[in-house]
């Protein structure tokens, strides 16, 4: 990563705070992309939040579309389930005992997520995809699975994986402290290409236990699936009696109230969600179809557990935000705030003649600097990152704040006003005058 020294938008306070962070946790933060390696500059340190903005402790104060990385649908510190988390705290934070709000919250999932016959709670969305594949691998017997380039399924060693060279693709470690014994049992494909999802099935077919997807991919900024490729995967894994797990740990309850699966009309085998289903609290969850859920441990012989999984706090938290996700009109709502948001970054391009790609779905949104359209991991890198760095920080210091990668999706929530989006606009087309010069 090229740093920029780009540190005359942070306040004094942020930058002491970063200097001291630093001297306690690595790169001075507790997940890498907190740290803005991507676009340079030194991160606002956030004191507190409220509906769409967020306050950093410098006083300043940002119209957020990252959300916490997603959960925040409500926006923060909804009243509604700022209510829940503290009545459940007078009575107690946890007790690793059955709770009924595990069941609650269990029952609307599967109320929105038909697929999902037995779910199982856990602390984040990677111990939810660690744990479906483990499911899958044992349910199956077989020992490989296929991920897509790009996607990003939580850090467990079996996906941290990059995509090798070649046709069939072996999958290298993306970190060390992952073995290569492990990373290539994973094997990769280009999103959005059936044609190599079907080389790898026609060579491994026999030993792969599962795909998983990000049915509308979030993790190299907002990659939609072309029209077929979801129900082509789906065929392709049923006719090898290989599981499909659809990841929607970010599209869950986002891209709409029944996720993708729900939008595109497809019946996965797994499904992982994280984030929106807990209300900003940790929380993953994994489930599917009752045949094979019920491998798992104590029903079956598969063994996951967890000390605070279910914690009651975090379900309340949950509970609280998908009920207020049951409103009616609350999707079109969010969905006519994120395309105007593209709509207007596009525009603004257009109007500077700077190229631009960007698409919405549901709650979620993707902007590139880019002329050709994104339709995978080699065309999103292809995009320009130098512009988006100065993109990033010219709408930072004017109060609008975006992920600090051009390669990660963004939010919207119930909270953000017509205002705060017409404002988040007119930003925009000023900023890519600036970029323009
Ligand atoms: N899966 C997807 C699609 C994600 O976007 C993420 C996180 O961004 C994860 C899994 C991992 O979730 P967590 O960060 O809660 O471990």
């Amino acid at each position: 990563h090229t740093m920029i020294p780009n540190t005359k938008h942070t306040g004094a306070k942020s930058l002491a705070a970063f200097e001291r962070a630093k001297q306690s946790l690595p790169g001075g933060v507790n997940s890498p992309v907190r740290a803005f390696q991507a676009v340079g500059g030194i991160p606002p340190f956030i004191e507190r939040g409220e509906g769409a903005y967020v306050y950093d402790i410098d006083g300043r104060r940002y119209v957020d579309y990252l959300l916490s990385w997603g959960p925040l649908i409500a926006g923060h510190a909804h009243p509604d389930v700022v209510k829940a988390i503290t009545d459940q705290a007078t009575r107690g934070t946890s007790f690793g005992a059955p709770t009924e709000i595990e069941t609650q919250l269990a029952e609307e999932l599967k109320q929105a997520y038909p697929s999902m016959e037995l779910v199982r709670m856990v602390s984040s969305g990677t111990e939810a995809t660690m744990s479906a594949l483990r499911v899958a691998r044992g349910y199956t017997g077989r020992s490989r699975i296929v991920k897509f380039t790009g996607c990003y399924h939580g850090h467990a060693d079996s996906l941290l994986i990059r995509a090798g060279s070649g046709v069939a693709t072996f999958g290298l470690p993306d970190s060390p402290g992952v073995p290569s014994s492990i990373a290539e049992l994973t094997l990769t494909a280009p999103y959005n290409d059936i044609d190599r999802l079907r080389m790898l099935f026609e060579e491994y077919g026999d030993d792969i236990a599962a795909v998983i997807i990000e049915p509308v991919a979030g993790n190299m900024g907002l990659v939609l699936p072309q029209g077929g490729f979801l129900q082509a995967v789906r065929d392709l894994t049923l006719a090898y009696d290989t599981l499909l797990i659809f990841d929607e740990v970010m599209t869950g309850f986002r891209v709409s109230y029944g996720g993708a699966q729900g939008k595109f009309g497809i019946d996965p085998d797994l499904t992982t969600l994280g984030k929106v289903i807990g209300g900003g609290l940790p929380v993953g969850v994994y489930g599917g179809k009752r045949e094979i859920m019920e491998q798992v441990a104590p029903s079956g012989p598969i063994y996951q557990a967890g000390t605070l999984s279910g914690n009651p706090l975090a379900m309340a938290a949950g509970l609280a935000t998908v009920k207020l996700l049951q409103v009616p009109g609350a999707y079109e709502r969010l969905e006519s705030v994120s395309k105007r948001l593209v709509q207007g970054f596009l525009n603004a391009g257009k109007r500077a003649h700077i190229p631009v790609q960007g698409h919405a779905i549901g709650a979620m949104y993707g902007t590139f600097f880019a002329s050709e359209p994104i339709v995978d991991y080699d065309s999103a890198k292809q995009a320009d990152a130098q512009m988006y760095r100065e993109y990033f920080h010219e709408m930072l210091e004017r109060g609008f704040y975006f992920a600090p990668s051009q390669l990660e999706s963004g939010f919207v929530s119930l909270a953000h006003s017509d205002e705060q989006v017409d404002q988040t606009l007119a930003a925009m087309d000023d900023v890519m005058q600036v970029l323009a010069k």
